[in-house]
C-alpha cells in the first residue's frame, strides 16, 4: 500500500498531519462537466457568439479550476468540437459514477432584451418560458442518427413526455436544487449577474444521469451586451470560478474538506439588477429543517450529530424497516417540501461513516452524511471542526 509507505518514512508530527489530511481528502468527489452542443450542433448562434465553443470553453475552464484540487476527479463529456449523443452525455456520468453533473448552455431569446442566468433541475413544469428552454435544448436529438429509434416515445416538441422517466428520480432532486441554489447565488453575489432563478424543466440531457444532476443556461448570448461578456476571457473565466465554487461548497457540504478561496471579480459593467422577485419554481431548500419525527435517542443534541439521508421524496413514506431495504433507525425531517428520510444517529463522525457505509451496502448509493446541531442542520466541516 502506498499510503504505509509513506507513512512509515514520515515522523510521528507529520503522520498526525497526513493522518487528519487523509481523514478529509480520502472521499473522492466526482464531477462529469458537459459541455452543450458540439460540431455541426452550434446551439445558439446571435451576433457572431457561438453557444457550442462558449459552453465548451467555461466547461474547460471549470475543469482546470477543480483539477487543481486532487480530492476532485472530473471528466468530460467533450473536451473538443465534437458532436454527442445527449443520452451518450448521461451514459459518460452514469460510467464514471459521478456525484454530480453539470451540463452548460447558453440561453437565447427572440427577445433580445432577456438577459440573465438560470439553472435549470429535472422536473415538471407549469412555466411555458421553461418548457420553452428545454424544447429549445432537447431538439438537437434530430441531429442525432437514428434519433426517433433511439428516443422512442418521445417527441421532441413536447417535453413533458419524457416526466414519466423522471418521477422515478426523485431522490435526486433535493441535491440538484441545493446545487442550483449554489450556482445561483455566486452568479448573483460573487459575480454580481442578474440571476432568473432556480427553475425546473424536463431535459434531456439530465434524464438519464442517475446522480444530482444541474443544466446552467450562464446568460444570454441574445442578448448583446451579455453575449460580448459571455464570449469573453474575463466572463468565461469568472463564471467558471463561480461554477467551481459552487461545486466544491457541494462538496464541503457533503464530503467534507475545504473550500479553496477563488478571486471571483464582480462584473465590471454589471448588467443593471432588475426588481423583478427571483423565479422560483421549484421548492426552497433553504428554510430550517423541521424534524416531524425523532425517536428517543442517547446522541447529544447540543453536539453535532450525525445523521445519514438515505431518500428524499415529495411523499410521506412510513419509518419501517420494510420500507427503507431493511434499515431501521429511519428518522425524517421536513424540508423544501421534501420529506427526508435519514438513517442513524451519532455524535461521532468516523461512527457516520460506518452507517453511511451501511446505507450504501443496503442500495442506498446517493445516500450522505447530514450534520446537525441542536435539530439544525450545520456544515460538514462546521461539525468536524467544533465536535
Ligand atoms: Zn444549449
Amino acid at each position: 500500500m502506498k499510503m504505509t509507505k509513506i507513512k512509515k518514512a514520515l515522523s510521528v508530527l507529520s503522520l498526525v498531519f497526513v493522518a487528519s489530511v487523509t481523514a478529509q481528502t480520502n472521499t473522492k468527489f466526482k464531477v462529469t462537466l458537459d459541455a452543450g452542443h458540439g460540431d455541426h450542433d452550434f446551439g445558439a448562434v446571435y451576433h457572431g457568439f457561438v453557444e457550442k465553443n462558449i459552453a465548451l470553453s467555461v466547461a474547460l475552464k471549470v475543469g482546470k479550476i477543480l483539477e487543481q484540487d486532487p480530492s476532485m476527479v472530473v471528466n468530460y463529456t467533450r473536451k473538443t468540437d465534437v458532436f454527442v449523443d445527449l443520452v451518450e452525455r448521461c451514459n459518460i456520468a452514469n460510467r464514471a459514477d459521478a456525484n454530480l453533473f453539470v451540463s452548460i448552455h447558453c440561453n437565447a431569446n427572440r427577445n433580445q432584451e432577456a438577459y440573465g442566468a438560470e439553472t435549470y433541475v429535472m422536473g415538471l413544469s407549469k412555466s411555458a418560458s421553461s418548457l420553452e428552454v428545454a424544447k429549445k435544448e432537447n431538439a438537437v436529438i434530430t441531429l442525432e442518427d437514428n434519433y426517433k429509434q433511439k428516443y422512442a416515445g418521445y417527441n421532441p416538441n413536447s417535453p413533458e413526455s419524457l416526466i414519466s422517466a423522471t418521477l422515478a428520480q426523485e431522490e435526486y432532486l433535493d441535491q440538484s436544487i441545493e446545487f442550483a441554489h449554489k450556482v445561483q447565488d455566486n452568479f448573483d453575489v460573487k459575480l454580481n449577474r442578474k440571476v432568473r432563478g432556480v427553475k425546473q424543466a424536463p431535459f434531456m440531457v439530465l434524464h438519464k444521469a442517475f446522480m444530482p444532476r444541474v443544466l446552467i443556461e450562464i446568460g444570454f448570448i441574445s442578448n448583446k451586451e451579455e453575449g460580448a461578456y459571455l464570449n469573453s476571457e474575463e466572463g468565461q473565466l469568472n463564471i467558471a470560478k463561480s461554477i467551481a465554487d459552487a461545486i466544491f461548497r457541494m462538496k464541503a457540504d457533503h464530503f467534507g474538506g475545504t473550500v479553496p478561496v477563488l478571486d471571483i471579480k464582480k462584473s465590471e459593467r454589471p448588467v443593471k439588477k432588475d426588481t423583478i422577485k427571483k423565479t422560483v419554481e421549484t421548492p426552497q431548500v433553504k428554510e430550517a429543517p423541521k424534524v416531524i419525527e425523532s425517536k428517543v435517542s442517547a446522541v447529544d443534541n447540543s453536539k453535532p450529530v450525525f445523521k445519514i439521508q438515505i431518500k428524499a421524496s415529495k411523499s410521506e413514506i412510513e419509518t419501517s424497516p420494510a420500507n427503507f431495504n431493511g434499515l431501521d433507525k429511519i428518522s425524517v425531517i421536513s424540508e423544501g417540501g421534501f420529506f427526508k428520510y435519514m438513517y442513524g444517529e451519532t455524535n461521532n463522525y468516523e461512527a457516520s461513516k460506518k452507517l453511511l457505509t451501511e446505507a450504501k451496502t443496503k442500495g442506498y448509493d446517493s445516500a450522505f452524511i447530514v450534520p446537525f446541531r441542536n435539530g439544525v442542520k450545520i456544515s460538514l466541516n462546521e461539525a468536524v471542526k467544533k465536535k
